[in-house]
């Protein structure tokens, strides 16, 4: 338990517990809170499931300490990784796609940890393989693998979901998240679900994504700048459940980009691209849930912003968008 009123032994023992807080641009009467996961000590909500994850493995003697951690990741993993594996006494190694963001190479690298980029055009699956690649050269090494390990939704279904539930006495009417490997989705809500069987569940993705092809739609792949969340290839996204979710947005890099300055401009908010289409999806919902289309429990919505922007400065994130598209 998080606790910031008393002396703390490890970074570690402030994961979590992270504010919710309201989002202005709500409709009336249905509210919108925000998990601002960028006050986590790696500064984003992969440092829940690196602590969560390398505990779990060491007790359960899947690796032991001085073993090597070897996971494929889009960067905020490897730092949630690497901040966790460091205090556990855990070596790291990351596999990295080369398009991500270098701040968050470079964090890795901090922290103490090894990255290994594979070409962009190999996708996460190039990476994925790489890293069981490696972990087999390795002596002592495994591969956690965010994308089907159940343990990274589990972390969410232990901590995120369970904080959102106690700080809105357990009256949540949707809950509205941008899915990667799905693990924040998936976990949240089956906390909650406990609870609310009938909390309406929205997925979101960025536009050129895939994860319609779950719900029997035929999206059109392409590229988008939006980082952490979407997919290319269902097929890696073993822990996402579409029967636990109600509908799936699909919002494109444009109004994503506008939303990202509105947030900051407006609200104060310095958080990144997938936090924006969040806020942009969870306003969609409110909407629906204030005009009657959408039937929620009650009158709230709940999201996560993921992360912060200053992250990706360097991918101008800020400046025109033309500019962040490169
Ligand atoms: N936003 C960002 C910035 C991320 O790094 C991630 C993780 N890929 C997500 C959202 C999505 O989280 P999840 O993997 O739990 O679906």
């Amino acid at each position: 338990m998080t606790t910031h009123g008393e002396p703390l032994d490890s970074v570690l023992d402030t994961v979590g517990e992270t504010p919710l807080v309201a989002v202005h641009a709500a409709p009336d009467d249905v509210p919108i809170y925000a998990k601002l996961e960028s006050f986590n000590p790696g500064a984003s909500v992969k440092d829940r499931i690196g602590k969560y994850m390398l505990e779990a493995m060491l007790e359960r003697g899947d690796v032991a300490p001085g073993g090597t951690v070897v996971e494929p990741t889009a960067g905020n993993t490897g730092i949630g990784f690497a901040v966790a594996a460091g205090e556990l006494e855990l070596d790291a190694v990351f596999v990295v796609p080369e398009r991500f963001s270098v701040e968050k190479q470079q964090l890795m690298d901090a922290l103490g940890a090894t990255v290994v980029n594979t070409p962009t055009e190999d996708g996460m699956q190039g990476a994925i393989d790489r890293a069981h690649q490696l972990a087999e050269e390795l002596e002592d090494a495994v591969v956690p693998q965010q994308f089907s390990n159940p343990l990274n939704a589990q972390a969410h279904a232990a901590t995120t979901g369970p904080e959102i539930m106690q700080a809105l006495d357990e009256e949540v009417g949707a809950i509205v998240a941008g899915c990667g490997t799905g693990g924040t989705l998936m976990g949240i809500t089956k906390a909650v679900r406990e609870e609310i069987p009938d909390v309406h569940v929205v997925a979101v993705e960025p536009e050129g994504s895939t994860f319609g092809e779950l719900f029997g739609r035929d999206p059109d792949e392409d590229e988008y700048k939006t980082e952490g969340i979407g997919t290319h290839d269902v097929a890696t996204n073993d822990l996402f459940e579409p029967d636990l979710v109600d509908d799936l947005l699909t919002i494109d890099d444009r109004s994503i980009h506008a939303e990202m300055r509105r947030l900051a401009t407006e609200e104060g908010h310095l958080v990144a691209s997938s936090a924006a289409a969040n806020s942009l999806a969870a306003q969609h919902v409110a909407e629906g849930i204030a005009d009657g289309t959408i039937d929620a429990p009650y009158d709230t919505v709940v999201t996560v912003f993921p992360d912060s922007s200053e992250r990706y400065l360097s991918k101008g994130v800020y400046r025109s968008f033309e500019e962040w598209q490169g």
